[in-house]
Order: structure tokens, then C-alpha cells, then sequence
């Protein structure tokens, strides 16, 4: 049986290799999105270069997508099934201010955007701040 990292690998068309692996685990096992700087301190011998590069592949793949929660630290999640990336998947996120965790809203995918003519969306950042449940 292909474990799960594995898996969604060969579903996305990425090369399995032992570093890619790593990082995609990392991710799944920590259900909130993590920083480059996370996961470094969590796999503390891989470098922090093949770390970066594994991330930029799966952005690439829509493996995971990016979080920019205004704590100045780019955040990564693993995208849901059947997640392509684009502006119909995309949802809300939720930074906490007090302990600077960011939650994926999945349930709250974000509004259609009218755009004028010919504009065409390549990124949403929508994050709701406060407090999470753990905090409030
Ligand atoms: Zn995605
Ligand atoms: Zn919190
Ligand atoms: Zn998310």
C-alpha cells in the first residue's frame, strides 16, 4: 500500500523523491499551514535550499498552496482533493494575532470577483484576523 505523501505525489504527476516526500509529511502530519521556517526546524537535516525547491515544485503541481497572512512569513498547505488552484478553489483564511497560527477555511470558499474587462485574477489573499478558538 502507497502511503498517503506517495500517493497524492503520483495523483499531482511529481516525481517522488526522498526530500519531497519529507516536506509533503511534514505538511500532512501538521493539519495548519507551516512557514519555510517550520518545516526547516522540523526536518532538521534536510537543507534548507531542497526544502524551498520541494515547496516551489509543489505550488507548481497544485500539491499545496500559498498563505500570505501578513505575519511576513509565506505559510504552505496541502490543497484539498480535487484542488486545482483556481479562483473556484480558493478559500478563506484565518490568522490567529495571538498565536500566529493560520487556519485554511475550506468551508468558505472566497466571492466571484467582478473584474473589469479583460482584467484577469491570477491570486486571491483573503485573510480574516483574530483570535482562534484555542486563544479567544
Ligand atoms: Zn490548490
Ligand atoms: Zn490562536
Ligand atoms: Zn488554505
Amino acid at each position: 500500500m502507497m502511503e498517503k505523501a506517495e500517493e497524492i505525489l503520483k495523483i499531482k504527476d511529481v516525481n517522488p523523491t526522498a526530500v519531497r516526500i519529507l516536506v509533503l509529511r511534514y505538511l500532512l502530519e501538521h493539519l495548519k499551514p507551516q512557514s519555510l521556517k517550520d518545516i526547516e526546524k522540523g526536518l532538521m537535516h534536510t537543507d534548507r535550499s531542497s526544502i524551498f525547491r520541494s515547496l516551489k515544485t509543489f505550488e507548481e503541481k497544485k500539491v499545496v498552496h500559498s498563505i500570505e497572512d501578513g505575519s511576513g512569513m509565506i505559510k504552505y498547505a496541502v490543497c484539498p482533493t480535487g484542488c486545482n488552484c483556481d479562483p473556484q478553489d480558493l478559500h478563506y483564511h484565518f490568522y490567529c494575532t495571538k498565536c500566529s497560527y493560520t487556519y485554511c477555511l475550506l468551508d468558505n470558499p472566497i466571492p466571484i470577483i467582478k473584474l473589469p474587462q479583460n482584467f484577469k485574477m491570477q491570486r486571491a489573499n483573503m485573510v480574516v484576523k483574530g483570535l482562534c478558538n484555542k486563544c479567544s
